[in-house]
């Protein structure tokens, strides 16, 4: 009997656990697992808002999958999926190559959701990719620099963020602790940047523990960010944001960060989805196809109750786990087991020494949620690739 073909689609938090946990799990033969990713490395996106702001790194995101896949045991295709025929048990890939599977992994994480609002999509970054999110730091220099050079035009040094939910908050606060260096460099009076973050609901982190809400709120005046709650963005234009009331903020660099779905592509391929995230079998596997798992943002799995639980990346990296050991099983006859979140808590970073946080009961403010923050990512590291991954991007956690 020919060997079983395992194909992962997507290398990010779910999709690299999912090929982590095979590789360590399975015996030489038990089947040839192919990972296929737009990259030759991991990003961690929960870190991307640094990069973002130009206060990290690349390198502290970017982890190159040859550092934690053996490529003898995982065959590694850096190629863009382009549809799945979930049936036909065929990927295929941007320029046509074909590869075909037996199971499938969907881990192709998520995309910005803009609501159908008129202009988001062709005027407004987002926080995606680390190609996309290097757009935006060098965006924000290049208008800085135009300051002086466009009749002193308080629009260059302006910039809108749409959303505050963790994504925003994470943004706007690492972005405010280098606008005053930026301002210094390019000759830019201070009084002439604005840092804006514009929220539909009532308050920021809109569902969230009140007394973090209210420590955050703090900081983010501290920062000297403006924040405009109950204020639903209604367009994005070239010059900026029109909001509800059509008052607008003209502003040169608009950041939405409002919202994910599931990857188009999961919607295209003919699986069902909800905002484009398939609802999983307790297995994790997509309806009618018990050879198709899904995990991460594309996979959407209700709690007992009955609400969906958000988007994470530690839930991703807990199915990516929990679908290659049930592959493992079907591969050995054994039973599968079904998916159980272990929700450990909520870390947000409000800047660089600065955080909020829920662990298990325990709220955390200041200092200590940033340092617990750090450990978890650091924890991350080790899960996917123990202390020679560790060691060479610890620097990076406490720069
Ligand atoms: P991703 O990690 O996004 O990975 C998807 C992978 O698929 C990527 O490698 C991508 O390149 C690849 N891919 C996509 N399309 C294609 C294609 N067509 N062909 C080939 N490859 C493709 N969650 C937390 O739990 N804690 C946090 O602190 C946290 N912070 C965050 C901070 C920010 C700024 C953001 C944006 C999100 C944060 N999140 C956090 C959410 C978390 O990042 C996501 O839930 C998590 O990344 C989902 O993992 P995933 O594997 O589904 O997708
Ligand atoms: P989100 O959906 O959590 O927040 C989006 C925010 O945008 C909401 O507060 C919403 O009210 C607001 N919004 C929507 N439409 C708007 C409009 N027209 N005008 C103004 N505001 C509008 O999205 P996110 O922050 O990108 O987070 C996505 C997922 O990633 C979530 O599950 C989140 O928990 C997770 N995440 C976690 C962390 C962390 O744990 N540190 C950090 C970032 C993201």
């Amino acid at each position: 009997m020919a060997t079983p073909r395992i194909v992962i689609l997507g290398a990010g938090y779910g999709g690299l656990m999912a090929a982590t946990t095979l590789m360590r799990t399975l015996e030489d033969g038990e089947a040839d697992v192919w990972l296929i990713n737009k990259h030759d490395y991991h990003y961690m996106t929960t870190h991307l808002h640094e990069p973002a702001a130009g206060t990290a790194a690349d390198e502290k995101v970017r982890v190159p999958l040859r550092d934690v896949l053996d490529f003898d045991r995982v065959h590694f295709r850096q190629g863009t999926v382009k549809r799945f025929d979930p049936a036909g048990r065929i990927v295929e890939l941007e320029g046509g190559e074909t590869i075909p599977f037996d199971y499938l992994v969907v881990a192709l994480g998520s995309e910005p959701e803009t609501f159908g609002i008129e202009g988001l999509r062709e005027h407004a970054f987002a926080i995606r990719s680390l190609n996309s999110v290097r757009v935006i730091r060098e965006h924000i220099e290049y208008m800085f620099s135009l300051y002086r050079a466009r009749g002193e035009d308080p629009a260059y040094t302006t910039i809108v963020v749409g959303g505050a939910g963790f994504t925003g908050i994470e943004f706007v606060t690492e972005l405010a602790e280098r606008l005053p260096r930026l301002a210094r460099a390019y000759d830019v009076p201070e009084e002439a940047v604005r840092l804006v973050n514009v929220e539909a609901a009532p308050t920021i982190l809109p569902g969230f523990d009140p007394s973090l809400v209210a420590y955050a709120e703090a900081k983010l005046r501290e920062k000297g960010i403006e924040v405009h709650t109950n204020t639903p963005i209604k367009a994005c234009t070239p010059e900026g944001v029109v909001l509800q009331g059509d008052r607008e903020i003209r502003a040169k660099t608009v950041v939405w960060t409002g919202g994910v779905r599931g990857n188009r592509i999961v919607e295209a391929s003919g699986l069902e989805v909800i905002r484009g995230r398939v609802k999983v079998d307790p297995y994790l596997r997509a309806p009618g196809y018990d050879h198709v798992f899904v995990v991460g943002d594309s996979a959407v799995v209700f709690g007992e109750d009955g609400r969906p639980y958000p988007p994470t990346a530690q839930i991703a990296v807990q199915e990516g786990r929990a679908a290659a050991l049930n592959l493992a099983a079907i591969l050995r006859g054994t039973p599968m087991q079904p998916f159980k979140p272990n929700i450990q808590g909520t870390l947000a970073s409000l800047g660089r020494w600065e955080g909020i946080g829920i662990v298990g009961k325990r709220r955390f403010y200041g200092l200590i949620a940033s340092l617990l923050k750090r450990g978890s990512d650091l924890r991350y590291l080790w899960q996917l690739g123990g202390m020679p991954i560790v060691l060479k991007k610890i620097r990076y956690f406490f720069a």
